[in-house]
């Protein structure tokens, strides 16, 4: 009798692939081991055990496997049956999947590149051999290939010793530059020791009579210290003694108070946890157990909760129930880089439980992650993270909150595979019978049409957290303030008006603007042109603070021009504006004032998001200019005025769905303004005041919006009504790239007939000098999904077996975005 197993490759191949196996192997091999294998001539891939079973191949002859990498599995059943839903609902190859799910130093292959981990000390592990030989070869050179370590030990298979290596962290694998996470620094200060005799303390708060204000601020470090010892976040002190950084300065430099370092969670997790304690008001209360009510019935639920209504506490709470029951918990966000604030609150409250797993960890990290999720260890308990979460290997899922599931960055656009996590979680809780709940302001279209048609239950929560009112909008018509001459540039008098109110109450402004760069379009006023990436069919956007013409595609940048290129007329005129113009702008308007920008190009530094953050968080800055970045999540005390520069440019999106995504983004702008007390305010500017977006967003209307969209979404059959799937044509030929989709197009036709669309070349088609079109295939709800995917399945097989073609690659999109 002979054995074989199926494995998953990470490639992307239509099929599992077949390996033989010994009777020994295969009492020992078990489903989700990694094993090591040729595939092609001389290549070396680990694959993962998705089966095993006495039936060979029919169309070729199993090749034994090279090794076994694992001794207990690395992949739960669990996570297999999720891959494999991933694949065949998103039509991409399982290996796809695998590749996306893993650590890359869990896919050794002949190909990976070791290097040393970074401060590895080998004077405290136990090393054999061989293991040491690669050290010691991986001290004198940077990196080896899997080839040259071979030859260096004199044997084929050396992949087990590796891999025993990266057990041990001492060696990465397939690195590339990842940003190392790094926790964050907090500044604090303790009384300078020369000064701890109590004779010393009352000659310097005689001494600071003349400087009644930095006495005022030692006496609140005294009374602050005396009931704990331990040492004071500047950030309190500051805070406590209603003083300003400047006062504490002044005091470090008299050396009366000194200032240090540390990292934020290591402190934290010395007994400040559980002082958090959370009470919820009425109306969170009443939601909290709505939502559990709904979870008795294994519903997904929906929760609609106005911005600042208080849904993380809520989440916190619900999420405490379940690691009180020894589960795991999942908290999805939209964007890991935009969540500190988040991250703090939960670990505030539930410490070194709470991990944080992102794509851009070192690969050790995500390992050691990866670890205490599978162990379902005391520090694998809550996971948060961005829409990659999923593929961990959880072992006892008992919640997945996802926060702000209306946001479309939830949804991988590439490589593949292509999926959402937020739909995906559901396919995920549902495979451990785990809770589900799905928070928003502004849910998506599709969450809140399945909570009307009850295939998930409707939670609401209204109030805003201590009773603060919603903010007040006022719509300010900037075609009449032009007409009238009442603009400063891109700034309507009113908006000028209620900057200076509120700066001169030392309140705080947030502008928001939908583009970055200085301004979109340079044009000639002679002969109309304007200068175009090479690469790429879009203009370039001039950048003034390096004066340059940039490609916001593919980097692509030449110096600002100052003749036309194509007729040299020095007429050159800017159109359309962006966030680095408002800066610039502004800048000259309030010129006494700290003004700050957010966005991509401001942050791509290390930590030059968070700085942005708490700058503004501790008022060291009075305005922050910035894109949607601003929309996400952050929670800031004495914000006053919200200003929208511009609603047009994200209304007029050629998209279906730009008119619910802007007035997502508007009303999530809005909601950072007033949180406290004081009312709020929202200016926004508009061309077109009466648009119903726009009247919507004022009333913080998102019944009327969600109707109103619906009726477009059935007239023009889009979700919910229909589903969509997208095939591209990619190719770096124009002409091929219009035969093929052509043809894609044809054959689709003769099954789908007019529920395709297209070809049609998208607004930017050709992108790093290759060009892309679109047919889209609109699929009626009563049409069954899954033969609809065979039969797409089976044109693109007809599809790839025509060679004239095979240069013209072809992406699916499931539900694109
Ligand atoms: P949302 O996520 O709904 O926009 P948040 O959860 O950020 O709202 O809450 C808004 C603010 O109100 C936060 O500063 C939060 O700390 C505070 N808050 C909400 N609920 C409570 C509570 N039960 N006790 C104390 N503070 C709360
Ligand atoms: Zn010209
Ligand atoms: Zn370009």
């Amino acid at each position: 009798m002979s054995h074989f197993v199926d494995l998953i490759l990470p490639l992307p191949l239509e099929k599992r692939f077949t390996y033989s196996i010994t009777y020994e192997e295969a009492q020992f091999i078990k489903k989700g081991m990694r094993l090591a294998v040729q595939f092609g001539k001389n290549r070396i891939y680990t694959g993962i055990v998705a089966d095993i079973h006495q039936n060979p191949p029919e169309v070729y002859e199993a090749k034994p496997i090279h090794q076994i990498l694992d001794e207990k599995p690395l992949i739960t059943r669990e996570q297999l049956k999720f891959w494999e839903w991933i694949s065949q609902y998103y039509l991409c190859a399982e290996g796809d999947v695998m590749r996306a799910a893993l650590p890359g130093a869990f896919l050794l292959e002949s190909e990976s590149v070791v290097k040393l981990s970074k401060d590895v000390d080998i004077e405290d592990v136990i090393l054999n051999d061989e293991e040491y030989l690669v050290i010691e070869a991986l001290q004198r050179q940077s990196s080896m290939k899997i080839q040259e370590i071979e030859s260096l030990l004199d044997r084929k298979k050396v992949l087990p010793v590796i891999n025993k290596l990266v057990e041990k962290q001492l060696v990465d694998l397939n690195q590339e530059i990842y940003e190392q996470f790094k926790p964050k620094e907090e500044r604090y200060v303790k009384l300078n020791p020369a000064y701890e005799a109590e004779s010393e303390m009352h000659r310097i708060l005689d001494e600071l009579s003349r400087a009644p204000k930095q006495r005022e601020v030692l006496l609140t470090y005294f009374s602050l210290t005396a009931r704990s010892k331990k040492p004071l976040k500047v950030k309190t002190l500051v805070k406590e003694a209603g003083a300003s950084s400047a006062i504490v300065k002044g005091l470090l430099n008299k050396k009366i108070l000194v200032e240090f370092y540390e990292e934020i969670d290591r402190v934290q997790f010395q007994g400040d946890i559980g002082n958090h304690e959370i009470k919820l008001n009425e109306f969170q209360q009443k939601t909290f157990e709505e939502v559990k009510t709904n979870f008795e019935e294994d519903k997904v639920c929906l929760l609609h909760g106005v911005t600042s209504s208080g849904k993380t506490e809520i989440y916190i709470r619900l999420i405490e129930e379940v690691v009180n029951q020894g589960k795991q918990a999942l908290y999805l966000l939209p964007e890991i880089a935009l969540t500190t604030q988040l991250i703090r609150r939960l670990q505030d409250y539930f410490g070194e439980k709470v991990v944080v797993y992102h794509s851009k960890y070192s690969v050790n990290e995500r390992v050691e992650v990866f670890k205490h999720v599978r162990e379902n260890d005391q520090k694998g308990k809550i996971v948060i993270g961005a829409r990659s979460c999923i593929f961990l290997p959880f072992k006892n899922l008992g919640l997945i909150v996802v926060d702000e599931e209306h946001e479309s960055t939830f949804k991988q656009f590439d490589p593949a595979p292509r999926y959402h996590a937020r739909d995906a979680a559901v396919v995920l809780a549902n495979l451990f019978q785990a809770q589900i709940i799905l928070g928003s302001a502004t849910p998506s279209i599709e969450s809140y049409f399945n909570a009307n048609h009850s295939k998930y239950a409707l939670v609401e929560l209204k109030r805003r957290f201590g009773n603060v009112h919603m903010p007040e909008v006022e719509v300010v018509d900037i075609k009449t303030a032009h007409r009238k001459k009442k603009m400063k540039g891109h700034f309507s008098e009113r908006l000028i008006e209620e900057i200076r109110a509120s700066l001169m109450e030392q309140e705080q402004v947030i502008l928001f603007q939908n583009r970055r760069g200085f301004s979109p379009i340079l044009e000639c006023n002679t002969c109309g042109h304007s200068p175009q990436c090479p690469n790429c069919d879009v203009s370039l956007t001039y950048h003034s603070h390096n004066n340059q013409l940039r490609c916001h595609y593919c980097g692509y940048h030449i110096a600002m021009q100052h003749q036309c290129m194509a007729c040299s007329s020095s007429e050159i005129s800017t159109k359309g504006f962006g966030t680095e113009q408002v800066e610039a702008e502004l800048k000259a308007l309030f010129p006494k004032h700290k003004i700050a920008r957010m966005d991509q190009d401001t942050t791509r530094g290390k930590h030059a998001y968070e700085k942005i953050i708490e700058a503004f968080e501790n008022h060291e800055t009075d305005i922050l200019v910035g894109t949607q970045m601003l929309t996400k999540g952050l929670d800031f005390r004495k914000v006053s005025l919200v200003g929208i520069m511009n609603a047009d440019n994200l209304l007029n999106f050629p998209d279906f769905r730009a008119h619910e995504r802007s007035f997502q983004l508007m009303l999530q702008v809005a909601g950072r303004a007033g949180r406290t007390q004081k009312r709020g305010k929202v200016l926004i500017q508009s061309y077109n005041p009466n648009h119903q977006i726009i009247q919507q967003v004022s009333t913080g209307d998102y019944e009327a919006m969600y109707k109103e969209q619906l009726e477009e979404r059935y007239q023009y059959q889009y979700p919910p009504y229909y589903r969509l799937i997208r095939l591209t044509v990619k190719c770096r030929d124009f002409s091929k790239t219009n035969e093929a989709a052509q043809w894609l197009a044809m054959a689709l036709e003769n099954v789908f007939d007019r529920n395709v669309l297209g070809p049609e070349f998208p607004p930017v088609a050709r992108i790093r000098n290759e060009y892309y079109k679109n047919i889209l295939i609109k699929i009626p709800v009563k049409q069954s999904l899954g033969k609809t995917k065979q039969v797409i399945h089976r044109v693109l097989n007809s599809y790839k077996a025509i060679g004239a073609f095979r240069s013209a690659r072809v992406i699916v999109n499931v539900d694109p975005q």
